[in-house]
């Protein structure tokens, strides 16, 4: 479902993505972990062209969206993107923050956008608060309602990056649990996370970055478990 190669991303004289190789499978949880500043956010970033890189090549559905002749609102809405910070629209409820895009992007009929937003906000549990503003919810409340707002563009993929690190601790088991039921339904999902044991339970396959590249990937057993390279073993040892 994507494809990722040879991919290089600077800022200035900052090399921070040093050649990416690496695919996302149809219905696969891939959990990428690694220490601050590794280029996690910008590798993700990378996948919906928020960023551009310098050089080499995403696919995402056989597309290359790198290409620069792509239509960059079409190739977006296959992929929805949840961040630390919620970024929902404070001035409107939380129905609206979960139909704009999808009638002006999509261009859905407000009936229809309003029938998917409500499942979807069912889905995450907030079917109560369709009313509320951002402001008069919780932060786990928040975070579902982006959760929402993505999928009710009907992605093939969805992206989070450390989606439960800006929390109450209090609050996290909320969002991982809506996250474990995505994972369950099949969606694939690409996730950035300091969750240890969230990547355990529920990703098909860890990816351990360190300096921009990867320097390990395979099964969470494996990976968090019994980690080959000495940078992932240093790695874990202050997280876990
Ligand atoms: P963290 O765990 O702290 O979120 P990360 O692995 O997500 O870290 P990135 O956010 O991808 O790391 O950043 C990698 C490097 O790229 C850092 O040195 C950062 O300062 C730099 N960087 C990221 N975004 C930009 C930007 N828009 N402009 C300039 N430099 C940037
Ligand atoms: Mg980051």
């Amino acid at each position: 479902l994507v494809e990722i190669k040879n991919l290089h991303k600077s800022f200035g004289g900052n090399h921070v993505l040093r050649g990416i190789d690496f695919t996302v499978e149809q219905g696969e949880v891939v959990c990428v972990i690694g220490p601050s500043g590794s280029g996690k956010s910008t590798l993700l970033r990378c996948v919906n062209l928020l960023e551009v890189p310098q050089e080499g090549q995403v696919f995402v559905r056989g597309e290359e969206i790198t290409d620069p002749d792509v239509h960059l609102d079409a190739a977006r809405a296959g992929i929805g993107m949840v961040f630390q910070q919620f970024n929902l629209f404070p001035h409107l409820n939380v129905l609206k923050n979960c139909t704009v895009a999808q009638t002006t992007v999509l261009r859905r009929k407000p009936e229809e956008a309003d029938k998917v937003a409500r499942a979807n906000l069912e889905r995450v549990g907030l079917s109560e608060k369709v009313e509320a503003f951002p402001a008069q919810l919780s932060g786990g409340q928040q975070q579902r309602v982006a959760i929402a707002r993505a999928l009710s563009m009907d992605p093939a993929l969805m992206l989070f990056d450390e989606p439960t690190s800006a929390l109450d601790p209090e609050l996290v088991g909320d969002v991982l649990t809506v996250m474990r039921k995505l994972a369950l339904e099949g969606m694939t999902m690409l996730v950035v996370t300091h969750e240890m044991a969230f990547a355990r339970e529920v990703a098909d396959r860890v990816v351990f970055m360190d300096g921009g590249v990867i320097v390990e990937q395979g099964p969470p057993a494996e990976v968090i478990g019994n980690p080959r390279e000495e940078r992932t073993k240093l790695f874990l040892r202050r997280v876990l």
